[in-house]
């Protein structure tokens, strides 16, 4: 364990288990989700291809072993189809006829999980992670951080590949260690390239950045231009004096996360923004309230100095990962709490981790104002305008959640991402591209995933409904509509299958065991770890095991108990570790 724990990418795993927050419950099994088949045909198929192309149909799509072989237009309408045109029957075919088919999302800024929230209790699993994932359509996650460790992503990341474990394909990018107010121990630019060196021996695909003092991320960042590591940065505030987005994008950054460093290349008549002199970045609330105001000090939209950085930015070939989702609450913070979701969805530790409290990352409604929310609805409108004019001159901005906090749930608060880049400006079909091709762009993967072309890897999601008409749809819980027949209000959802390299998920399937997992969340932390221990079998005490079966049998609520019946694929049953309930001061 001391050899591990002391390899890099391993650094803020360790000090957080220390500290009584271990990595979370790994995924071990595949209970879900059917294939990869030799040949899947989807067939008579609407294609938003995710390029930006417009709807083209009826199309039949052929998949052979996971990978796209044939597109081939049947018709010039679903009632002129022409028999004699359509491909080979395959072992598995599925009826689009009006649905439609897009890729599947990239989220370009996300987490496995997080350990953070044993502060508050019993931490859901990653397969709640996972799960509610796929069901929101997303085939490809960038964990920004890895916080379970570079070991523990690299163990998913192969078992997601081999199909073994039901999780989107994962790309790990590491904590970079050498943060004054986080954890530090890189201290000059030859540990700093020692480290990127280290971490990518280690088959790490990029680099997680705080900020850091000038010298070793200059360093960092070269190394990893060496190397071929990708990176991105969010700018904390911390560190934003001595670099700014602009000034990391000319070292070499590949991304800026969120929206920090962005206003400072923005200033024209001050360098560092102007913060009340009561200020302690200790104190979330001003952390995050003071943030707020950002934008308000810099430069106006359409003034020479918001010109010159959008052109300096798109001539690096910067991209921008703006999280809108992730502070959505600071605008109307009981909208966010009230979210439809939450009820069925929400998982009990991270709900009370939520809460105002001292010490929990991204928890502070100390005294969240009218005041706070319109200073962030000001804020949102500068930055939405930076984001979408820098889209419309070239740039590439992705899509990405960073879910876990600030009552934003996994996959939902994806979604929600993709109205908040439509409020920005973006049309619908900027969006998926933003979604799709711009992410697996930002990933380097663009070859091999982001759009539906023939060659590519099936990470293919199948709608009932049009999304162009309403990214609302998208949500596990559905969309508000009217039953005309009835003439009352029911909820529509509209991603029926997501596709992910070649494995078929059923989204229903996928949300109820979500919805169980959660509810065992509630009933009580002894009956839900026995419970889900069988799809998440992880101890290796075989002794152990036979009682905690038993014991599950006895504490089962009824859902949970039907859960842990369908769950065929893994027998075992063990307790999943019980984190002790210790109140750590978290900061990302
Ligand atoms: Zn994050």
């Amino acid at each position: 364990m001391a050899e591990t724990t002391s390899l890099p990418g391993e650094e803020l795993t360790a000090e957080r288990a220390k500290a009584g927050q271990p990595p979370i419950v790994a995924a071990t099994g595949r209970d879900r989700g059917q294939g990869p088949y030799r040949r899947l045909v989807l067939r008579g198929a609407t294609v938003i291809d995710g390029t930006g192309a417009p709807p083209i149909g009826p199309v039949d799509v052929v998949v052979e072993d996971g990978r796209i072989v044939q597109m081939k237009k049947v018709g010039s309408s679903l009632s002129t189809i022409k028999e004699k045109l359509r491909p080979a029957a395959g072992d598995h075919e599925i009826d689009c006829h009006g649905k439609y088919l897009t890729p599947g999302f990239v989220d370009c800024h996300a987490h496995s999980g997080v350990a953070y929230h044993a502060a508050n209790g019993w931490v859901p699993p990653v397969d709640y992670v996972y799960k509610l994932w796929l069901a929101h359509g997303v085939t490809t996650v960038r964990d920004m951080g890895s916080f379970n460790g570079l070991g523990w992503m690299q163990g998913q990341k192969t078992l997601a590949a081999e199909h073994k474990i039901a999780a989107p394909r994962l790309l790990a990018y590491c904590y970079f260690p050498a943060v004054n107010d986080m954890l530090k121990t890189i201290h000059t630019p030859e540990e700093a390239r020692a480290w990127i060196r280290g971490i990518a021996e280690r088959g790490a695909d990029g680099v997680k950045f705080f900020g850091a003092p000038p010298n070793l991320m200059q360093a960092a960042l070269d190394e990893c231009g060496k190397v071929g590591l990708r990176s991105g940065c969010h700018h904390a505030q911390m560190a934003v004096t001595r670099m700014n987005a602009l000034t990391t994008a000319k070292w070499g950054l590949t991304s800026a996360e969120h929206y920090y460093g962005l206003p400072e290349a923005l200033y024209e008549d001050r360098i560092v923004q102007k913060f009340p002199s009561d200020y302690d970045y200790s104190d979330e609330y001003f952390r995050f309230s003071v943030s707020g105001q950002m934008f308000a000090q810099a430069a106006k939209p359409g003034s020479a100095k918001w010109e010159e950085t959008l052109d300096a930015f798109l001539d690096l070939g910067f991209t921008f990962v703006p999280t809108f989702t992730i502070y959505d609450a600071n605008r109307d913070l009981m909208r966010a709490r009230q979210a439809d979701w939450h009820k069925e969805y929400t998982w009990k530790s991270m709900w009370e981790y939520f809460k105002p409290q001292r010490g929990g990352h991204g928890s502070y409604w100390y005294r969240w104002s009218v005041q706070n929310e319109i200073e962030w609805k000001e804020q949102y409108r500068l930055w939405m305008q930076f984001i979408n004019d820098y889209k419309n001159r070239g740039g590439r901005v992705c899509t990405g959640s960073d879910s876990g906090f600030i009552f934003q749930i996994y996959g939902f608060g994806y979604i929600r991402e993709l109205e908040l880049l439509q409020e920005a400006g973006f049309n619908p079909l900027e969006v998926l591209r933003a979604a799709t091709i711009q992410g697996a762009a930002l990933c380097g993967l663009d070859e091999e995933i982001g759009s539906l072309e023939v060659g590519k890897r099936a990470d293919i999601l199948v709608h009932d409904v049009n999304p162009l008409t309403d990214f609302k749809l998208l949500y596990g819980t559905g969309a508000l509509r009217l039953n005309e027949e009835r003439n009352t209000g029911e909820y529509v959802r509209g991603l029926r299958y997501t596709i992910a390299d070649g494995v078929v998920y059923d989204t229903a399937e996928l949300l109820a065991d979500v919805r169980a997992l959660v509810a065992t969340s509630w009933e009580g932390e002894e009956a839900s770890q026995a419970v889900v221990a069988p799809s998440l079998a992880q101890s290796s005490d075989p002794v152990a095991q036979p009682k905690a079966a038993k014991k599950a049998k006895a504490a089962a609520p009824k859902a949970a108990k039907e859960t842990a019946a369908k769950n065929a694929t893994t027998k075992k049953a063990a307790p999943a570790a019980k984190p002790p309930r210790i109140r750590r001061e978290a900061a990302e």
